[in-house]
């Protein structure tokens, strides 16, 4: 069962992730799906509904994270944390290819987190070169 977000903590996790996934960056309106308040900490690993402890995420990224925290990375052969929304800057870990549409790790982190939560999937990339022509992406908050 969800755990129960207040509407003021959905308000406020929206806000702080100006309505896009705070991992792949996708934003809401362009999709039709409601994104979803994901726990950073699974619950079950004791993560609490708390702002620091939520981000607004995609149905696909929230699925493909799943309880992770670790995840390997196939450079270094390591498990390494997945990105943290709130304790990590995006712009640290990730940035776009040239035109846009794919998601570039820049560290084992954004590395691990695009293969774990497959951030490049074909599909994102096509829908991503359909958001690009309509000059709708990427999206311009920085966090
Ligand atoms: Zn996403």
């Amino acid at each position: 069962m969800k755990p129960y977000v207040s509407v003021e903590l959905q308000r406020r996790v929206r806000q702080r992730f100006a309505d896009c996934c705070a991992y792949c960056h996708t934003a809401e309106d362009l999709t039709a799906t409601t994104f979803e308040f994901e726990h950073i900490v699974p619950i079950a690993l004791g993560g609490e509904t708390t702002l620091v402890n939520l981000c607004l995420a995609c149905p696909m990224c929230n699925r493909y994270k799943s309880d992770q925290v670790l995840v390997p990375d196939a450079v270094t052969q390591t498990d390494v944390p997945l990105f943290h929304p709130h304790q990590d800057r995006w712009a640290d870990h990730f940035a776009w290819n040239e035109s846009s549409t794919e998601i570039i790790g820049l560290t084992a982190i954004g590395r691990a987190t695009i293969t774990a939560l497959r951030m490049n999937r074909s599909q994102m990339i096509r829908v991503r070169q359909m958001w690009v022509a309509m000059h709708q992406h990427p999206p311009t908050f920085a966090d």
